[in-house]
């Protein structure tokens, strides 16, 4: 049985969307296939204030692969598009996270799902509303629509595409 997956992309680094779409096609060959994909939407960048926004996107891909595999799909795409990791927060081309692995519920020194970031930010909260509104987090037990009801991040997420 295949498991529907939402993965956060981010960058804000060169061509923000021709990053995200690179990304949107490797991780098609690799991961899965892209069932949907939110639009684009923009948010001043979160930790380090002194950097480009970032343009950020849901998809949802059904995959056949195990969440740990799923995630070295995820951080070979990001490594095709050259990013390092140096300094934490600072810019990057491509930041590609697993937010919701069908309902399970993992936490490993490497992996956790769901993503525990994920309530507390507006990026990946307005996003992943578009797609899955009624979706109900498997640890909170409220719908992604009550979660981005009750989210005090203050920061502005801006639809940038239809
Ligand atoms: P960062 O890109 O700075 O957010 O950190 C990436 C690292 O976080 C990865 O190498 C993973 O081992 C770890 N990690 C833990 N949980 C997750 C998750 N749900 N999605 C992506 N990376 C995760």
């Amino acid at each position: 049985m295949p498991t529907l997956a939402y993965l956060l992309l981010g960058s804000n680094l060169g061509d923000r969307a021709a990053r995200l779409a690179q990304a949107r096609h490797d991780l098609a060959a690799t991961a899965g296939r892209l069932v949907a994909a939110s639009a684009l939407y923009e948010t001043a960048a979160w930790g380090l204030t002194d950097q480009p926004a970032f343009l950020n996107q849901v998809l949802a891909i059904e995959t056949d692969l195990a969440a740990p595999t799923l995630l070295a799909a995820c951080l070979a795409a990001e490594q095709q598009q050259g990013r390092e990791r140096q300094v934490r927060w600072a810019a990057r081309t491509l930041d590609v996270d697993i937010l919701l692995f069908g309902q399970e519920i993992l936490a490993t020194p490497t992996l956790t799902v769901p993503h525990p970031a994920l309530p507390a930010r507006r990026f990946a909260l307005v996003p992943l509303a578009e797609l899955a509104p009624q979706l109900r987090h498997p640890q909170l037990h409220q719908t992604i629509s009550e979660l981005l009801s009750a989210c005090t991040d203050p920061l502005p997420v801006q639809r940038i595409t239809a």
